[in-house]
């Protein structure tokens, strides 16, 4: 970029933050916070667009626990996250909204969630926690990062501005509509990085069976089992909530499974769900067999009622073979234990995700053998550094994806501030 003589005066010797997400707000609270001068770049009219969507509207803030057990809950690039989650741990960042004035609660699974139940408290305490700090913020794009030998120099939006340093925080390409549209991947790649390949993660799973007469039905405490279909290793299983949709499967628990399936397509997994894994199979048997004495002389699809929700039970007879009109006094016991196999392994073929668009997060990102994981600067560009879904991490649901934004966030933006910035104070 050649116009020295053009740039604006947006401070030689401030932050420049590239993104108004959870990531890019965090590093410019770390940065202000020390002191320097910092202007956050963001296009939409409002600061956490995609924050204040999350959590169906709620905001799974963060996870109430220690940094050793979020990290087992990391499903790519842990290691390179430890000195981020132990310097900014999940209790840090419930104190620093709790500091805010937002009221938290915790639920089941330790989630964290405003009392209030409104994403855009936890956006607002942001907002205003910003203002405090003298944060500016830029409504302008960025489209490109320059650089002089080998170091940032700025960003460049309708104008260059100089910077003492960048922080691209700018997501990833989930939920496009929100802002996060990818540009952080191509200033990486400029700036010489690797992008590792891009992927749904978090995201609904369709499968090749039609099974939108079910759509709507939610199963709780069911356990979902994801398996290679090649090699059979069972590769997730655990207990929760699914969701049956128009398309296959959602709910956390596919969600959670989609993190697990990125390696290779949906296709080349298989998926079950034991409906009933408080039962062992004897113990299931004996419950069908009292069902059926109580109702010997229903057709066998009319005796599920006990046991299954309504609209899952012509899914599950079809699933057993067993003929549905024949009378439950009829029904073998070769037939039971069909019957008893659906249940515990109720088979669910994926052909496929949702798309990238409609992933809850997106796995794959700039890679971090490039990234200082103690400062999160870039390893080959002096000055520039990286925060949030940009890098290649991921996680499971629960609050954690939002706290590894600020916890790189935290530490982009208290090195920046360290290391490069004229302090104020
Ligand atoms: C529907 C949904 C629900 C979710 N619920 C939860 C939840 O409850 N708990 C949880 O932990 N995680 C949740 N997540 C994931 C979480 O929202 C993300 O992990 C998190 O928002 C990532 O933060 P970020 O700051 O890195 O990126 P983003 O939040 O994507 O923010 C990036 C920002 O950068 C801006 N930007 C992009 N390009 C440029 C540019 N060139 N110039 C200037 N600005 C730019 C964008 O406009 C955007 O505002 C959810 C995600 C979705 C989609």
């Amino acid at each position: 970029m050649n116009g020295e003589n053009t740039f604006s005066a947006y401070d030689e010797d401030s932050v420049a933050v590239i993104g108004g997400g959870p990531a890019g707000m965090t590093a410019a609270v770390f940065a202000a916070s020390l002191g320097a001068k910092c202007v956050i770049y963001e296009p939409n009219p409002m600061l956490g667009k995609k924050l204040r969507i999350t959590g169906k509207g709620r905001c799974n803030v963060t996870n109430d626990c220690e940094p050793e057990e979020f990290l087992k809950h990391v499903t790519k690039n842990r290691k390179f996250l430890y000195s981020a989650i132990y310097n900014f741990t999940p209790a840090d960042a419930m104190k620093f909204f709790a500091d805010c004035g937002v009221a938290l609660k915790t639920e089941r699974g330790r989630r964290v969630f405003p009392v209030s139940d409104r994403a855009s408290d936890i956006a607002e305490a942001f907002v205003k926690k910003l203002g405090s700090l003298g944060v500016r913020i830029c409504r302008e794009r960025v489209v490109e990062i320059t650089t002089e030998n080998g170091e940032a120099t700025g960003v460049v939006t309708r104008k260059p501005h100089r910077h003492a340093a960048v922080i691209i925080a700018t997501g990833g390409v989930s939920y496009p509509l929100t802002g996060s549209t990818g540009d952080g991947y191509a200033f990486a790649e400029k700036l010489g990085h690797h992008v590792t390949p891009l992927k749904a993660s978090l995201v609904p799973v369709v499968t090749e069976e039609d099974l939108s007469g079910m759509s709507g039905l939610t199963l709780k405490n069911v356990v979902l089992t994801v398996k290679d279909r090649e090699s059979g290793k069972e590769i997730f299983s655990e207990m929760g909530e699914m969701l049956f949709t128009h398309f296959g499967v959602s709910g956390p628990l596919v969600l959670s499974a989609s993190s697990h399936m990125t390696a290779k397509d949906a296709s080349d997994y298989t998926m079950s769900i034991d409906l009933k894994p408080a039962l062992t199979k004897d113990d299931l048997d004996a419950r069908i067999l009292s069902d059926f004495s109580k109702y010997s002389n229903r057709d066998f699809i009319n005796s599920l009622g006990d046991l299954l929700p309504q609209k899952l039970i012509p899914y599950m007879v079809a699933s057993s073979g067993i003929p549905p009109r024949i009378k439950v006094n009829s029904v073998t016991k070769e037939m039971r234990r069909c019957l008893v196999s659906a249940f515990k392994e109720l088979a669910i073929t994926p052909v496929g995700t949702r798309p990238i668009d409609e992933a809850i997060v997106t796995c794959g990102g700039v890679d971090v053998r490039e990234i200082s994981p103690k400062t999160m600067e870039s390893k080959l560009v002096r000055r520039v550094f990286f925060a949030g879904e940009v890098i290649d991490v991921d996680a499971y649901t629960g609050g954690y994806n939002l706290q590894i934004a600020y916890s790189t966030g935290a530490l982009a933006g208290e090195n920046a501030a360290k290391t490069y910035a004229v302090h104020e104070k």
